[in-house]
Order: structure tokens, then C-alpha cells, then sequence
């Protein structure tokens, strides 16, 4: 369970987030959709202690992670975490692309090994771990990417845009197959998109935020055919 509650971020005179609140089961996929600048991903950063919030709370299960003087830094979240650029390492291969979180945590060389095995038949690269990013499609690097966050076994994956560098049939592809993914191993997701129809195919729960608000909590149905405000209509309908 992700627990966010009266979730604040300032820079400076600049309120990004306010009041930002919202709990995710665990298990599920939820969306954070919106247009540019509505804050998304400085939620997100919150989430996984890249930001620390002005004010309000994050915990996942019983462990607070930050608010109400506690500060618990990335590295002691255990949080899977994707990125827009999801950009690997170039001058390593594969399987030392995926090696580098193990390292970091200390992970013996022989365990190291089997995971990175395992990470890379959960996103069907078995066959690719010697290969250097540039011999891979743009879908094959961002599924290591993938990879590389599944390693360590996080209790939560954070991808922010992860599909956003992929041209339209790779992305098609790509979603078809990180939302089966998601539900095989179970794992709790907080996907970051503004993209509509891509939210409206992957999510469990969307979370509609504008400006700094969060404006909308609901299922893709709800948020479709019940829009709660008219700025969600325009925004969730404008692809259709
Ligand atoms: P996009 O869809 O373009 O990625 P977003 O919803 O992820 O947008 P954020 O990146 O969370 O938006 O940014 C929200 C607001 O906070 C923006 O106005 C941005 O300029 C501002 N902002 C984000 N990070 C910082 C920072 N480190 N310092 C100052 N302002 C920031
Ligand atoms: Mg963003």
C-alpha cells in the first residue's frame, strides 16, 4: 500500500503540489495523468525521496518515508524506479546495466548473477544479456530498463513516461506487454503519462491532476464517463 496524504511541494514561491492525497492498493496500477507541468512527476520524485515534500506525508505499508520529521532517503526505500530517457549505461552490457543496483546494495557476485538472470527472462531478454545497449531496438532497451528496476525486488515500481521515447507501434506493443507484465508479478505501480488513451488502457485507478491539484480519482470508466469537472472531459476526451 502507497499512502500519500496532504502532500505539498514548493519551490521557492512556486506551489507545485498542494494537498495532493491518495492511496494505492497493493497490486495496483495506478495513473497519475495530466498535462504538462501539473505536477506529476515532482509526485512522483516525492514518492521515491528524489524531493522532499514541503508538507504532508509518504508511506508505503507500516513505514513512513517521509513527513512528520522523518526523511528516509532513495536508497532506503527499496522503490523500482523508470524514467522518461530510461538511459542505460552505453558503455556497459546488459547484464553490468543490471548489475550496478546489485552492486550498490552489496549483493554477493553469485547472487548478482542469478538475479540478473531472472530480471532479464521476466522481460523475455534472456538471450541478450552480453549485448551493448546500441545493438538493441529502442523497445528492447527500454525492457532492460525495466529489467534493471525489477532487480533488486521492489516492493513498488515508479515509471514516470516510461514508453514516451518509443514511436507509436512500439509503444502499442510496449504497453500490451508491461501491463501483462505488471499483473504476472504483481507488483504495485505508479505510472506517470499524459497521454489519455495510454491511462485509460493500462490503469486500475487514474488520478487526474491539474495545475498542482488533484482535481479526480477513479477508474478509467469513471474518469471517462463521469468526468468531475470540465477540464477533465476536455482533457481525458480530447483524443476521441
Ligand atoms: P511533464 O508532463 O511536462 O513532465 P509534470 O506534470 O511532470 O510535467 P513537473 O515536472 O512535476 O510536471 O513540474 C511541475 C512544476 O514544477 C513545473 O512548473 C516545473 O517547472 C516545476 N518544477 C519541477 N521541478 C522543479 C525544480 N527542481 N525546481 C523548480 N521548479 C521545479
Ligand atoms: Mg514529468
Amino acid at each position: 500500500e502507497v499512502k500519500v496524504a496532504n502532500l505539498s511541494k514548493r519551490f521557492g514561491d512556486n506551489a507545485v503540489l498542494r494537498d495532493i492525497t491518495f492511496t494505492i492498493a497493493d497490486g495496483e496500477f495506478f495513473t497519475l495523468l495530466g498535462p504538462s507541468g501539473c505536477g506529476k512527476s515532482t509526485t512522483l520524485a516525492c514518492i521515491a525521496g528524489l524531493e522532499r515534500p514541503t508538507g504532508g506525508t509518504v508511506a508505503v505499508g507500516d513505514t513512513t518515508f517521509a513527513g512528520a520529521g522523518t526523511f528516509v532517503p532513495p536508497e532506503g526505500r527499496n522503490l523500482g524506479m523508470v524514467f522518461q530517457s530510461y538511459a542505460l549505461w552505453p558503455h556497459m552490457t546488459v547484464a553490468q546495466n543490471l548489475a550496478m543496483p546489485l552492486k550498490i546494495r552489496k549483493v554477493d557476485r553469485r547472487e548478482q548473477d542469478t538475479l540478473i538472470t531472472e530480471a532479464l527472462a521476466k522481460v523475455g531478454l534472456a538471450e541478450y544479456r552480453d549485448r551493448y545497449p546500441h545493438q538493441l531496438s529502442g523497445g528492447q532497451q527500454q525492457r532492460v530498463a525495466l529489467a534493471r528496476a525489477l532487480v533488486y525486488s521492489p516492493s513498488v515500481l515508479l515509471l514516470d513516461e516510461p514508453l514516451s521515447n518509443l514511436d507509436a507501434k512500439l509503444r502499442d506493443q510496449a504497453r500490451a506487454w508491461l501491463k501483462r507484465l505488471q499483473t504476472e508479478l504483481g507488483i504495485t505501480t505508479v505510472y506517470v503519462t499524459h497521454d489519455q488513451d495510454e491511462a485509460l488502457a493500462l490503469s486500475d485507478r487514474i488520478a487526474v491532476m491539474s495545475k498542482g491539484d488533484m482535481v479526480q480519482i477513479g477508474t478509467p470508466q469513471e474518469i471517462y464517463e463521469t468526468p468531475a469537472t470540465a477540464e477533465v472531459a476536455a482533457f481525458v476526451g480530447r483524443c476521441n
